[in-house]
């Protein structure tokens, strides 16, 4: 939705609540039923600041056709658990961060060992188990470009992207992805604009350095390639930094407790349709009906009512479980969101040190990222379990290992004996992972309808454990602001202000 639009909807929602003498739901008696489709990171951290944002009588619903965490998920082999979904969460990450320490989480350090970048001739550049050693050779290779890569990720990555907490914390919402980005920096926005490979030529970085190093890094977190857009770039080298950690039992924890902590009701089963029941445009009220699968009996269907819908699942054209929308007077989802297909594979078994180029299974790094456009597999990972006090059941052979490959394709069994000499268990997770990130692509709205929005709004510009959390943020200040007509809280950018009161900005209140 443009931005004019956007304004034009909120005006004529302010003008109803002065016309008829009244702000809107001023009275704090008047509790909103809220129903949250979807209990990933984004749906349940919702429910989460909604519960803080409105207190204890609001009733809030949190529909899931799966397991809470959606794409934070853990996976079990020879009786250990693995994560299968969302893995790294940076020091940064504000709200993990915040949000770990709050509920007693452990984190423990997820840096990986010794990382290989792989082209289809051999290993470009492996890192040591001596940091002064990767350093020397990191800057024997990239020279100048890391030290102005580093420049770059620091002003615009992190001190741009940071500013959405002080909005937030401040109860300031958006309506449409490019308006928070162009509250956070107009350097964010026109990253979207741009590839990658453009952007950070822009910046003077070297074709090496971007072919190589930048290409490892969004391949590796995103799949995907330099033509992805700039955005993505910033994000996926924000990525690699040092300093990565996961949360003990699995990041599906993170999911779990939020839960817990909003006191929602888990309505366990798939919503078919938000249908609008009552769009009453003299009041600003509206209504809407979820109709539901109850549990996996597709005959056994419900229905509830709600004052506020939030959608917290993709709604990308691949998702199998489509939610439809009914009864609106226009479309309420005219954008496109395209999902990129990932293949996670995991095994246990000795990896072929012959593919790699090297004489034993020792000498092989403990990642390899291909740097290689459309190579038949992204990443190879020996990874470890999510529980430190666990066991295996069969002990372990020599030189074997619980290896995760990435793939953007079911891989075939000749690709998978390249890779591993031998295995002992092997097993896929099709996952449709994250948007394909196109220089120009849609970015969707935040609000889809009066009451009715989307968090997975979000991931157009990124997709993260973070900015799930920082969706789920935005869409329970929206809905909070414009159900008591808080209209100077919703798209109102005040950025001198807050860039001169950045160093005593209010402590979040997470
Ligand atoms: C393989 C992989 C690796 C990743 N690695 C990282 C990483 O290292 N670091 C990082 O930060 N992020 C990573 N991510 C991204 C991160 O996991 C996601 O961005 C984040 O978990 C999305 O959370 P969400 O709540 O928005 O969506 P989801 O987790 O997808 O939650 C949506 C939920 O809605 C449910 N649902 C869908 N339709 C319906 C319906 N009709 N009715 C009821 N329920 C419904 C689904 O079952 C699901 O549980 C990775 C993702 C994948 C797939």
């Amino acid at each position: 939705m443009a931005f004019s639009c956007q304004f034009l909807f909120l005006f004529g929602l302010a003008l109803v609540g002065l016309t008829s003498g009244r702000a809107l739901n001023t009275d704090e008696d008047v509790s909103p039923r809220i129903g949250i489709i979807g209990a990933g990171i984004g749906g349940t951290s919702s429910a989460f600041f909604l519960r803080q944002l409105y207190g204890p009588k609001v009733t809030i619903d949190v529909f899931e056709t799966e397991k809470v965490g959606g794409r934070t998920t853990n996976i079990r082999i020879n009786a250990q658990d693995y994560e299968a979904g969302g893995t790294i969460i940076h020091k940064k990450n504000k709200y993990m961060v915040e949000l770990a320490r709050k509920f007693n989480l452990t984190a423990y350090d997820n840096r990986g060992g010794i990382l290989g970048l792989w082209a289809e001739d051999g290993i470009r550049l492996q890192t040591s188990e001596w940091t002064a050693i990767t350093l020397a050779k990191l800057v024997w290779r990239y020279g100048m470009d890391l030290y102005t890569a580093r420049h770059w990720i620091n002003n615009i990555g992190f001190k741009q992207f940071s500013r959405i907490y002080e909005f937030q914390d401040r109860g300031m919402a958006f309506t449409t992805v490019e308006d928070m980005l162009r509250a956070m920096g107009d350097d964010l926005l026109n990253m979207t604009r741009y590839t990658m490979n453009e952007a950070l030529r822009g910046i003077g970085l070297s074709q090496t350095f971007i072919d190589e190093y930048a290409a490892a890094a969004v391949k590796d977190n995103y799949g995907q390639t330099v033509e992805a857009n700039g955005f993505l770039g910033v994000v996926s080298l924000m990525a690699v930094q040092p300093e990565l950690w996961s949360i003990q039992d699995g990041n599906k924890r993170m999911a779990e407790i939020l839960l817990r902590e909003s006191k929602a009701n888990l309505v366990k089963g798939t919503v078919n349709t938000v249908a609008l029941i009552r769009d009453d445009l003299g009041t600003g009220g509206v209504s809407y009906e979820l109709d539901y699968i109850k549990g996996n009996d597709k005959k056994n269907t419900e229905s509830k009512e709600y004052d506020i819908v939030i959608v917290a699942a993709p709604l990308n054209e691949q998702t199998k479980n489509k939610i439809s929308f009914a009864e609106f007077p226009r479309d309420v989802v005219s954008f496109k969101q395209e999902y990129h297909k990932l293949v996670s594979m995991f095994v246990q078994g000795k990896i072929n040190a012959t593919s790699f180029n090297v004489g034993s299974q020792q000498e092989c790094p403990d990642e390899v990222i291909t740097i290689t456009p459309n190579y038949f597999f992204n990443s190879v990972k020996k990874v470890s379990p999510v529980s430190p006090n666990t066991e295996p059941e069969t002990p372990f052979k020599a030189e074997e290992a619980i290896w995760r490959v990435f793939f953007n394709k079911n891989p075939t069994q000749e690709e998978i004996s390249k890779l591993f000499e031998s295995h002992s268990d092997l097993r896929l997770v099709d996952w449709w992972a994250y948007p394909e990130y196109r220089a120009g692509m849609d970015l969707p709205p935040f609000m889809l309808y009066d009451r009715l929005y989307y968090v997975n709004a979000v991931e157009s510009a990124a997709s993260a454990m973070e900015t799930a959390v920082i969706g789920g943020r935005n869409v329970a200040l929206l809905a909070f602001n414009q159900w008591h007509g808080n209209f100077d809280k919703i798209d109102e950018v005040q950025l001198p202000s807050l860039a001169s009161s950045s160093g005593d900005a209010e402590k979040s209140e997470l």
